[in-house]
């Protein structure tokens, strides 16, 4: 008899039914793992209305996990039940002309655990054992189910390998209150953090940002950088609010020589434009950073547990599978919120 288990099955646009399905299969190279707490992503909002991977539904969404090895494949060497892991949700080829350059995540065949294949909002989820880490003693579930998003702010300040004592200017205050603490841990100054709620704007501020402003306070935010930097712009720009508008923003905030960091997704057919003399005799650079990957995981992990990143004031609350659809909406009106786990164990939804 087929094994069962419970799950959010994301049936097509808009439908999302809790109900039973199979337990994944493992091969001999994958572990199962039980899925403890999985945070609700914006990518699982835009599944859930059709905007990203609606080619793959019905799917179980959910990427941003922590759980317990529950079955181990035959070949799976280095892991016990019982450990608590999380997983890098990339998956890539391992052959292609990327892959054997080690870019990994621009591989032919990129796909990322829960986005483009079934995830976490389950009891249970297949990983390949190669991808599985084990979280430190002293992280919780929460915080394990947060490498993720951390792994990607990570992986985007390596990409923009700022130098010590240089100028940030941040746009977006959800994971531009990380990038904040980045800033502030890579040795950049002044932070400075535009967002749009004043909540996670003081979280940022809290992170270490040197000045932090809400977008219905300044008239201009370029002019407002300009003044903080000598009039010269800022050596760094990170947009993560994912908007044209703000892209261009971030750019026009930038000093000559200056690097700007794409992290904030767009829609896939936006466009902002960019005069090209600024990039000649100005200078100016881009950079993009796709997802964390790789070392990014354990690094992440290590910069919690050594407590160099504070995740916890980002934690909003847990509830249960059924409550998934009910939260993705809360979210979306409810700005204060910030992080929503779901947990397949509990009944009743609980602050964090
Ligand atoms: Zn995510
Ligand atoms: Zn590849």
């Amino acid at each position: 008899m087929t094994e069962m288990m419970k799950a959010a099955v994301f049936e097509k646009i808009g439908v999302i039914k809790v109900k039973e399905v199979p337990l994944p299969e493992i091969n001999e190279n994958e572990v199962l793992i039980k899925v403890k707490l999985t945070g609700i992503c914006g990518t699982d909002w835009s599944i859930y209305n059709g905007w990203y991977s609606a080619d793959k539904l019905p799917m179980i969404p959910g990427h941003e996990f922590s759980g317990e090895i529950a079955k181990l494949g035959k070949n799976v060497k280095g892991f016990e039940i019982g450990n608590r892991v999380t997983a890098d949700i990339n998956m890539s080829c391992g052959t292609c002309f990327y892959c054997l350059r080690g870019e990994k995540l621009l591989c032919d065949q990129f796909t990322q655990l829960g986005i483009h294949t079934d995830g976490t909002f389950a009891e249970y989820v297949k990983a390949p054992a190669g991808q599985v880490h084990v979280l430190p003693d002293n992280l919780s579930f929460e915080a394990g189910a947060f490498i993720e998003p951390v792994s990607c702010v990570i992986h985007a300040a390596k990409a923009l390998d700022a130098k010590l004592g240089s100028s940030i200017a941040i746009i977006g205050d959800g994971l531009g209150t990380l990038h904040a603490r980045m800033a502030v841990l890579r040795g950049l100054a002044p932070v400075i953090v535009f967002g749009h709620n004043r909540k996670r704007l003081e979280i940022a501020k809290n992170m270490g940002a040197d000045y932090v402003f809400h977008t219905d306070d300044v008239a201009d935010p370029v002019a407002e950088v300009m003044k903080l930097t000598g009039g010269r712009g800022a050596d760094y720009a990170i947009e993560a609010a994912g908007k044209v508008e703000t892209y261009e923003q971030a750019f026009a905030m930038l000093r000559r020589g200056g690097t700007l960091s794409s992290f904030g997704i767009t829609g896939e057919d936006d466009e902002m434009t960019i005069r090209p003399f600024e990039l000649v005799l100005g200078e100016k650079k881009i950079t993009g950073s796709c997802a964390g990957v790789g070392q990014d995981w354990p690094d992440a992990m290590t910069l919690i547990s050594r407590g160099r990143i504070d995740p916890k004031p980002l934690f909003s609350m847990k509830v249960p599978l059924e409550d998934l659809e009910w939260a993705l909406h809360e979210l979306r009106s409810n700005r204060n919120l910030f992080k929503i786990f779901v947990s397949p164990e509990i009944t009743e939804r609980e602050e964090l």
